[in-house]
């Protein structure tokens, strides 16, 4: 088993999809082992996407990212990163797969409803960026 990080974003929490998605995650097999719900500040969100620094749509991304609560949670599974990946669908809900989640219940390319980790190394971090000690020793 492995984790990997998902963000349910402030768009899906603002349109009450946040527990329709907590069902979808679960219903393809994720177990859900640390989950809270939390506002980002200017700082803790650049901090989050400052590999997107310099991008056009990075002020953009901020801004959304800090307009409402967000529900960050870490999900197992069985090649946990590259599952979420594929069950989330592209950035662009118009290009995601039907079924995905973005396809069902994102805006467009920016209010995407959901984030997930790219890469194991990425998941650790990102983990590591919401969760205290005690609740990743728990995993
Ligand atoms: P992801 O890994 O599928 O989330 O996509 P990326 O790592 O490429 O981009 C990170 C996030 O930035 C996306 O999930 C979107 O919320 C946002 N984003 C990416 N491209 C665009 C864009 O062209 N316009 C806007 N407004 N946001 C974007």
């Amino acid at each position: 088993m492995s984790h990997t990080l998902a963000i349910i974003k402030p768009d899906a929490v603002e349109s009450g999809n946040a527990g329709k998605i907590l069902a979808h995650l679960e219903t393809a097999g994720f177990a859900i082992r640390a989950l809270r719900l939390t506002t980002l500040n200017q700082a803790q969100a650049g901090a989050f996407y400052a590999v997107h620094q310099g991008r056009p749509f990075y002020d953009e991304l901020v801004e959304f990212m800090t307009s409402g609560p967000v529900v960050p949670l870490v999900l197992e599974a069985d090649d946990a990163v590259a599952k979420l990946r594929e069950t989330i669908g592209a950035t662009d809900p118009a290009e995601a797969a039907a079924g995905t989640v973005r396809k069902l219940y994102a805006e467009s390319k920016g209010r995407n409803a959901i984030h997930a980790s790219d890469s194991d190394a990425n998941a650790e971090t990102e983990i590591a960026f919401f969760f205290s000690t005690h609740e990743r020793l728990g995993l």
